[in-house]
């Protein structure tokens, strides 16, 4: 098997028109073993696997990095084919936005509180590309990182809501030895800011340990964690919240245990803090 280039729909749709079974995995590279765990995941599933990669002008807002982002096509490709991607899909901005684009995808309930009152418009912009990208690929499933939390249910609910023909798959977050979840942006990070980042992971693992032994108050759930982030000294905290999967709606009281095999439905503890000039965002189920 020989990964793919391509850069245009054309030659996209003609790779794909025969392919009954396509997993497709979004994303705006500089990839890291994060990604590569959903693409493993769909190489189980799928005949053909598409990656994409795309740096979405859409979903970043004014003064972000958008112009900095990290660009690494050549070491991508590299991996793809390691992963046995069959096809690495990079549109052009033209491609993904041809002149005349007018449309607008927004599910406002869940991309209002947490990433989305601090980043207006970024979800309106993720779920505006997914949902082009799920046109163009036009995949049978497509893989996402629960890494993104609000992202994933942002997301889930358009699907919902479309009827899109696309299964989606919520995948495990891929965390460092200290627990830091993997990120492109982690690269921004200098020594000391990546040995104070462990405090992030041991702060929701707190959460999560005092929900399990019984404590259903949000704010106290709440303050265990930051008592943690505040400890160290080194965070800017944003936001950090106990929320309701998958509305991410706010709740005083937590019930235990509401999780069932089937569906995942509970609580999740989530944040965005500064350290340095990096913006980290982090989250644990609490199922
Ligand atoms: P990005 O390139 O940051 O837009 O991410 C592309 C996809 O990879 C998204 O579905 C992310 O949630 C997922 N992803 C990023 N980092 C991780 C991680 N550490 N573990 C699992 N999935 C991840």
């Amino acid at each position: 098997m020989k990964t793919q280039l391509v850069h245009t729909k054309e030659e996209l749709r003609l790779l794909l028109d025969k392919e009954t079974s396509v997993g497709f995995v979004p994303t705006m590279g500089a990839l890291h073993n994060g990604h590569c765990s959903l693409l493993r995941e769909a190489r189980k599933e799928n005949q053909c696997v598409v990656l994409s990669i795309f740096v979405n002008p859409k979903q970043f807002g004014e003064g972000e990095d958008f112009d900095s982002y990290p660009r690494t096509l050549d070491s991508d490709f590299s991996i793809a084919e390691e992963e046995q991607v069959n096809i690495v899909f990079v549109p052009t901005v033209e491609t993904m936005y041809p002149s005349g684009f007018a449309t607008i995808v927004d599910v406002p309930q869940v991309a209002a509180p947490l990433c989305g009152s601090n980043r207006p418009g970024h979800f309106q912009g993720v779920a505006t590309v997914v949902n082009r990208l799920f046109g163009l690929v036009r995949p049978n499933r497509a893989y996402l990182g629960l890494k993104d939390l609000q992202q994933c249910m942002v997301l889930q609910r358009m699907v919902k809501d479309l009827e899109l023909p696309v299964e989606l798959r919520l995948c495990e977050t891929v965390r460092e030895d200290s627990g830091l979840a993997l990120s492109s942006r982690n690269q921004y990070l200098s020594e000391e800011d990546t040995i104070a980042a462990a405090a992030i992971y041991r702060s929701l693992k707190e959460v999560s340990e005092k929900y399990q032994q019984g404590e259903l108050s949000s704010s106290r759930l709440v303050q265990f964690g930051l008592d943690i982030l505040n400890e160290s000294g080194a965070f800017d905290v944003e936001y950090f919240e106990i929320r309701t999967v998958p509305n991410l709606e706010s709740i005083e009281t937590l019930a235990s245990n509401l999780s069932t095999p089937s569906s995942l439905s509970g609580y999740a503890c989530a944040g965005a803090v500064r350290l340095g000039q990096t913006r980290l965002i982090v989250n644990i189920l609490l199922l």
